[in-house]
């Protein structure tokens, strides 16, 4: 106990945090303990300088610190000093399937945070992208359940090791913005479990995430903030979880559902803050009865837990700000999530000797997006834009000329938190005709006059499009960007498109006839130095897709069997498990590029699979060698897939269950291992609530896409292996600080 009296347990960082929880729990008065369950701003809870706690700070998340909001309104606070580092968005991480590198991206939130002096960060937001319009796919890490997870533990670790608590969102069902304040999200068990959770279970059990955010939504029938089965059965029940569920902004509804439905932190209600429904009104309930004090400390030990773990009682540790560490890498993310689609007869990369002219086309190329997307949005340092940093590689020997092609409809904000959803969802205003016309004339003659042309097309971040509050209408490229890629490319057969988009657009009627293809995603405020760097082959892509691009909106699950966006309120997930790639697979409908693909300026050869099962059911071994057999170095993303055999139960025709990623010299070879653990095998089984891997044939395939299966392999297991449904034991402080010194599993 040190220097540190007896009476101060909780104050003494060598106690065991759980003794700290509970000595400075039982100090608390009543009004103490309701005062830090609900906000006195609209970022924070009050301290109780009596016993030396805080002000806890939070912020938005997950791209980077938000710029400070006024106390009590959505304003800007207008600081001078809230700028921060605008990392790649979090589909852009995803394409990197790099969960080190997500180790790294969640330390930049992490040391940011702190020099920021926040104290919990809002993200990484894990729902699945059920619907290409969802507003919000740009934030998540796309359609597949494992590796979403992956990405998320390696994030959260990353932050949570610098001292600071990450808070995974949204949770659950929370996978459209349409209506997205009151929509009634019901599907199957199975499809919970095996799609919707796996993420958020992995944040809890392998990132040991110290806070949960609660949807907007409801969830068969009852608000996700309120709901008991996902926050107290699977959350804190099935799961363990010792953290605190936060309400998302103005997320809680009643107080007695809000207490009695799991809910430990209610922000973003509407003031005065002691009307909140955890504050009087709990406190009043409490005193009269209506509600426990042992369900009080439950919430208080919660939220005094994430506070002392992130160090708000001892001496923070200090943080660090747009240092040339965290530049370097927003740039490495966005170097690795740059997924190169198309490469027709080797048009890319460019080479800057052998060009004299290059036109560049489209304001998405000139535009800066760090601001776009309301809640995730950043007050950046900077943005090198495409332009800037093909200008800055192509050096002077290259004209490089621009043209808008077309007009990208200048923001102005909506009307704010409209019943929990914020009101972006105006339509763009048409562009004249003539002046539609002129733009994509001037754009069409520098492109023939040209060597090269490149049009940077995409969708509108800071309006209406790729934004909170409001889903795409389809899967189009608005301001008749189509049109122009055509035109384009009829005047110069050499043109390159690069799309900076948060998902799939459709290509359709450009495709086959552009060579090449770059999906940038919003690539950061070091993204025009990093796609001019995929341009020009200083760096390789090797990004993968993390989601399928449909060829068109039908093609795609919610939209083939007319669920999205549900009808009289309430949206039932007909398509089940078939998410993604389980149903494009399923179903046989050719997407326009599958899940897991992404193509490199060099070629990869796979040879010598091997797969054993030492002992069952224990991890299975799955062994290969990938051999760059190309003339330049490379990353590929090797990918090991499961498709189950006849079960008692349906199941996807495949399901990732594995990856690694491989850099390769020219002519380098490397032996792959991949350990899939018996689980990977099984499905939920809800009678039986666990999961279940018959005694059944598998095959385990290997490949580098869902549609490029290089090798595949029977095997048959020779008996059932079930595993209830069950917490983990909780993790230890020193467990957590070991976990936060890497990203693996
Ligand atoms: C968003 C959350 C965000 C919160 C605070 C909500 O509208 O859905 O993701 O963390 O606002 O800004």
């Amino acid at each position: 106990m040190g220097a540190f009296a007896h009476s101060q347990v909780y104050k003494d960082p060598s106690q065991p945090l759980e003794a700290r929880v509970n000595d400075l729990l039982s100090r608390m008065t009543l009004d103490e303990k309701i005062s830090i369950i609900h906000a006195n701003s609209k970022f924070s809870t009050p301290a109780i300088p009596r016993l030396g706690i805080p002000t806890r700070w939070m912020s938005d998340g997950p791209h980077g610190v938000r710029e400070d909001i006024s106390t009590d309104s959505w304003d800007p606070a207008g600081h001078t000093n809230d700028f921060s580092t605008y990392m790649p968005v979090n589909i852009c991480l995803a394409s990197s399937w790099d969960p080190d590198l997500a180790y790294a991206y969640g330390s930049v939130i992490g040391q940011e945070a702190l020099a920021r002096g926040k104290d919990m960060m809002l993200g990484p937001g894990v729902c699945i992208m059920r619907t290409p319009l969802n507003g919000r796919n740009y934030e998540y890490l796309g359609e597949d359940p494992f590796l979403a997870g992956q990405m998320a533990v390696g994030y959260i670790r990353g932050a949570q090791a610098q001292g600071i608590s990450s808070c995974v969102k949204h949770y659950a069902g929370n996978d459209q913005e349409t209506q997205r304040g009151s929509i009634d999200v019901e599907m199957d068990e199975r499809t919970l479990r095996e799609i919707y959770l796996p993420a958020f279970k992995a944040a809890v059990q392998q990132g040991h995430v110290w806070a949960v955010m609660g949807a907007y939504n409801r969830f068969r029938g009852t608000y996700c903030c309120e709901n008991d089965y996902l926050l107290n059965k699977v959350l804190k029940g099935d799961w363990g979880f010792q953290g605190l569920v936060v309400s998302d902004w103005s997320g809680s509804h009643t107080t007695s559902g809000s207490v009695n439905g799991g809910l430990d932190l209610e922000m973003g209600t509407d003031g005065p803050y002691h009307l909140d429904h955890m504050a009087d009104p709990y406190r009043d309930g409490i005193l009269s009865g209506k509600y426990t004090m042992a369900s009080l400390d439950d919430k208080v030990r919660r939220n005094l837990r994430m506070m002392i773990a992130t160090h708000m009682l001892d001496t923070k540790p200090v943080g660090s700000l747009n240092t040339s560490a965290h530049q370097e890498t927003a740039r490495k993310v966005a170097e690795e999530g740059i997924v190169l689609l198309k490469n027709k007869g080797g048009l890319l990369p460019l080479s800057a000797p052998n060009l004299s002219s290059i036109a560049v086309i489209g304001e998405d190329g000139f535009t800066k997006f760090a601001y776009g997307g309301e809640s995730a949005g950043i007050k950046a340092f900077y943005e090198v834009t495409g332009l800037e940093g093909i200008l800055k590689r192509a050096g002077g020997s290259v004209n490089v000329t621009y043209s808008p092609g077309y007009h990208i409809p200048t923001w102005r904000p909506g009307p704010r938190r409209l019943g929990g959803v914020r009101g972006y969802n105006q339509g763009p205003p048409p562009v004249p005709p003539a002046e539609a016309k002129a733009l994509v004339d001037q754009a069409v003659k520098a492109a023939k006059s040209a060597d090269v042309a490149i049009v940077f097309a995409g969708l509108n971040h800071l309006r209406n499009m790729d934004t909170e509050g409001s889903d795409r209408r389809d899967m189009k490229l608005p301001y008749g960007q189509d049109l122009l890629i055509q035109r384009v490319v009829e005047a110069n057969p050499r043109t390159i498109v690069v799309l900076i988009s948060g998902g799939a657009v459709e290509m359709d009627s450009w495709i086959n006839r552009v060579p090449s293809v770059l999906q940038a995603w919003y690539p950061g405020m070091e993204g025009g130095n990093a796609m001019a760097e995929a341009l020009f082959g200083d760096i390789n892509p090797s990004g993968k897709l993390p989601c399928t691009f449909p060829h068109k909106l039908d093609d795609s699950p919610a939209h083939f069997t007319q669920a999205y966006p549900g009808t009289h309120g309430v949206e039932y997930y007909e398509e089940g498990l078939l998410v993604g790639y389980r149903w494009f697979d399923s179903t046989h409908i050719q997407p326009l590029f599958p899940f897991g693909f992404g193509l490199s300026y060099t070629t990869f050869a796979y040879s010598a699979p091997n797969f054993s099962v030492p002992r069952w059911p224990g991890p299975a071994q799955v062994s290969f060698t990938v051999t760059n057999t190309g003339t330049r170095s490379g990353t590929d993303v090797a990918q090991v897939y499961i498709q189950p055999g006849a079960e008692k139960l349906f199941r996807p025709l495949k399901e990732l269950k594995g990856f690694a990623r491989v850099s390769l010299k020219a002519g380098e070879s490397k032996r792959l291992a991949i350990e899939l653990p018996a689980t990977a095998f099984a499905y939920y089984d809800p009678s039986r609530h666990g999961w279940v891997a018959e005694a059944a044939q598998y095959k385990i395939l290997i490949g580098d896409s869902s549609r490029d299966i290089k090798f595949s392999q029977d095997w048959v297991a020779p008996v059932e292996y079930f595993v209830p449904e069950g917490p983990i034991a909780s993790p230890t402080p020193s467990q957590i600080a070991l976990a936060g010194n890497r990203s693996g599993q």
